[in-house]
């Protein structure tokens, strides 16, 4: 089928509308109509990434509704409304099979190639092959996705709300939820408030924690935090962040703190101000350059935890709809999150509020495509 696509040809370059060739899906995969998609730092990220593989469809923020499936799909039907996953997993695997699906190799082969999990593509440009994007390549009309790729979410569900689940959504509510196991009562930092740490703060908060404190260097950012449910902001430019924490915690430090700034530093200080027997968990991705440092005197001494959590162990069939539903119960804010809308022929307006000072970084440009 042909139909609209926003392409990257070069690296860095404005995107440009094409007409472009969507081959049918073969076994275990779906043609889902795109019916929302957020636009991700990731996707500018990877708009000036010289290992993209080019010319592709950038977008892995879905949600839209199952058109055909191919044979042997079994976990959606035509007519269901999905949210896309860009982990999808093999459900075999050693990994999958305890469960860890987040950990599961199968997608990052495909994932770095720009093709899907079979290794070919379904994408082609005037007769030139055109590479997928995190497996989803949502900036189109139409995409053909593994089957593992689709959460059927309720009706109820609007489009636009569940296009950001399957990204900072789900990574930040499991960051607190399955991968810190935030439990009632405890106290919390969060560091690093954008896209992923305002969905920590939600997740600690509906996981019954008592002090959810929000640490970050930008005081816009904090006041936001507080509208997401954080109970007490720490400024880390001002003062020592340890000793701060310690001070809102009776002196022993917070139960959890969670890491999403992919900084090490903020991430070796999230760890010291971890109460004994506590947890840190490290979400952010770190510049690979880098190495985490970590004080070594008494570490054997106090217990701690130490875990990085890829995706915030969430598995997108057991999570996402909980996230779903605890948004249709008014617990849980993604109206928030989306910050304007526009068509897909304004996505490079999109791409230019990245570079906006004013641009708040916690919610996302949304291209709907007329759905409810
Ligand atoms: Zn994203
Ligand atoms: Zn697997």
């Amino acid at each position: 089928m042909k139909m609209k696509a926003v392409v990257m040809t070069e690296i860095g370059a404005p995107l440009r509308i094409e007409e472009v060739e969507l081959a049918e899906p073969k076994a275990n995969e779906v043609l889902v109509k795109i019916e929302a998609t957020g636009v991700c730092h990731s996707d500018l990220n990877a708009l000036h990434d010289e290992t993209t593989p080019i010319p592709t469809i950038l977008g892995h923020e879905g949600s839209g509704i199952v058109v055909e499936v191919g044979p042997n799909v079994k976990n959606v039907k035509i007519g269901d409304k999905v949210a896309l996953s860009w982990v999808p997993f093999c459900g075999t695997c050693e990994f999958c099979q305890t469960g860890q699906v987040n950990l599961c190799e199968s997608a990052f082969g495909p994932m770095f190639e720009g093709t899907l999990l079979d290794g070919t593509t379904r994408l082609s440009l005037n007769g030139e092959k055109v590479y997928h994007n995190s497996l989803l390549s949502t900036f189109a009309e139409y995409t053909v996705v593994p089957e593992m790729s689709c959460v059927k979410l309720p009706d109820e569900m609007p489009f636009a709300q569940a296009s950001l689940i399957g990204c900072g959504v789900a990574t930040g509510y499991g960051a607190a939820v399955k991968a810190a196991k935030v439990t009632p009562g405890s106290t919390v930092a969060i560091f690093g408030i954008g896209g992923v740490g305002v969905n920590a703060i939600q997740g600690a908060r509906i996981a019954g924690a008592s002090k959810i404190i929000a640490c970050d260097l930008k005081e816009q950012n904090l006041e936001i935090a507080k509208t997401f449910g954080a109970t007490h902001t720490v400024n880390v430019g001002e003062g020592n962040v340890v000793e701060m924490l310690k001070e809102l915690t009776g002196g022993f430090g917070v139960h959890f703190a969670i890491d999403c700034s992919g900084n090490t530093n903020a991430a070796s200080t999230a760890w010291q101000a971890t109460r004994k027997g506590g947890t840190t968990v490290v979400v952010g991705a770190f510049n690979p350059k880098r190495e985490l440092t970590l004080p070594a005197n008494g570490f054997h001494r106090v217990g701690k935890n130490l875990k990085g959590s890829f995706y915030g162990d969430v598995h997108p069939f057991l999570d996402f709809p909980i996230i779903a539903e605890l948004y249709l119960d008014g617990k849980f804010k993604l109206d928030e999150l989306v910050l304007s809308r526009i068509q897909l022929e304004d996505i490079n307006k999109a791409f230019d509020s990245f570079h906006n000072q004013c641009c708040v970084n916690v919610g996302r440009t949304v291209i709907e495509f007329g759905g409810k």
